[in-house]
């Protein structure tokens, strides 16, 4: 993939002018290594949205008031120190944090999304509730960091003695405040019970379906991160791109009785099935079990709504496809 643009920046416009519901995401890589980019893109493309999802050690070279024109920024960050320091370096965590925290000074009116990738190391309940604790985050999103990795040593013990206990934790810890009228920005929750009402797109970030990626070199791509993928290439040049008219996502999950809140998850996953078949199924496993206690919780929280003590609003996420998964 190409440092530099390699397309023509009027044909970036045209494509998006066509569309008064575009939302952009700049993505990467790392976007901001390209800010003169991004500064002519918010200047010049009349989106309706744009977001920003950045590894954050950049930021502050970001001026003031062009990042206020970003609807939401989501920073990667994995949960406590140690965690976020194996696999992204000494000194991220700090970094990142503090440039969290100059955002949220300089008055960014946004939605401060912190990204996470749960691995081994990781603790879904500690490290969510960390990040929560330091009253940035507007939202805490994680992505279980399976399919094309090889660092897991025990991925099924890790699921049965780590993430589902400590899941059900945080979900308790989720509903509990509710009760008590807090509802803490746990992306994946409020996403799911979004999709249970509501329903969404397949696969939930809309890949292929609702948003496509444009690479640096001006193809199109069903999906940012199959760029090597030739399932995903809707165009070899964004001048020729016609519209989305795509069906990626069929059986197993056409007939799976979570397809209304998962959305068959994620398209790379599925279409490339990097485990296998079985390793597909093992996370779909995980899915199914999330699902289910989500669906659990949905009557007492309805009840809830309708006695007037929380508003549904606060309880569903995203407003508006800001890039969020929404499916670990
Ligand atoms: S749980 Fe698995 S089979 Fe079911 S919709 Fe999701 S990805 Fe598809």
């Amino acid at each position: 993939m190409p440092w530099e643009i390699k397309y023509k920046f009027n044909d970036l416009k045209n494509l998006i002018i066509k569309d008064k519901e575009s939302y952009i995401c700049f993505y990467g890589g790392e976007p901001l290594l390209n800010l003169s980019f991004i500064k002519r893109v918010l200047k010049e493309v009349p989106a309706k949205k744009f977001i920003l999802q950045t590894n954050g050690l950049l930021i502050r070279k970001v001026d003031v008031e062009l990042l206020n024109n970003f609807d939401a920024i989501l920073l990667s960050i994995d949960g406590v120190k140690e965690v976020t320091d194996i696999h992204r370096g000494e000194g991220v965590y700090d970094q990142v944090l503090e440039n969290a925290r100059w955002l949220k000074k300089i008055g960014f009116r946004g939605d401060l999304v912190a990204r996470m990738t749960l691995t081994e190391e990781g603790d879904v309940y500690r490290d969510v509730l960390h990040l929560l604790s330091l009253k940035i985050f507007d939202h805490v999103h994680w992505q279980l960091n399976v399919v094309w990795s090889e660092r897991w040593k025990d991925f099924k013990g890790w699921v049965e003695n780590n993430y589902l206990p400590n899941l059900s934790r945080l979900l308790n810890f989720w509903l509990e405040n509710i009760e008590n009228k807090r509802v803490y920005g746990i992306a994946p929750f409020k996403g799911i019970l979004k999709r249970s009402i509501y329903g969404g797109s397949v696969p939930p970030c809309g890949s292929g379906t609702e948003s496509v990626a444009i690479t640096t070199d001006g193809r199109v791509l069903a999906c940012p991160i199959a760029v090597d993928g030739k399932w995903a290439l809707l165009a070899e040049d964004l001048k020729n791109f016609r519209g989305l008219n795509n069906v990626f996502i069929r059986e197993p999950c056409t007939s799976c009785n979570v397809l209304k809140e998962c959305g068959g998850r994620c398209l790379y996953a599925y279409m490339e099935k990097l485990w296998g078949e079985d390793g597909f199924h093992e996370i779909c496993e995980i899915t199914m079990w999330l699902v289910k206690k989500i669906r659990e919780i949905r009557p007492k929280l309805f009840k809830m709504v309708e006695s007037s003590s929380i508003d549904l609003n606060d309880l569903i996420y995203p407003a508006y496809n800001n890039s969020v998964e929404i499916v670990p």
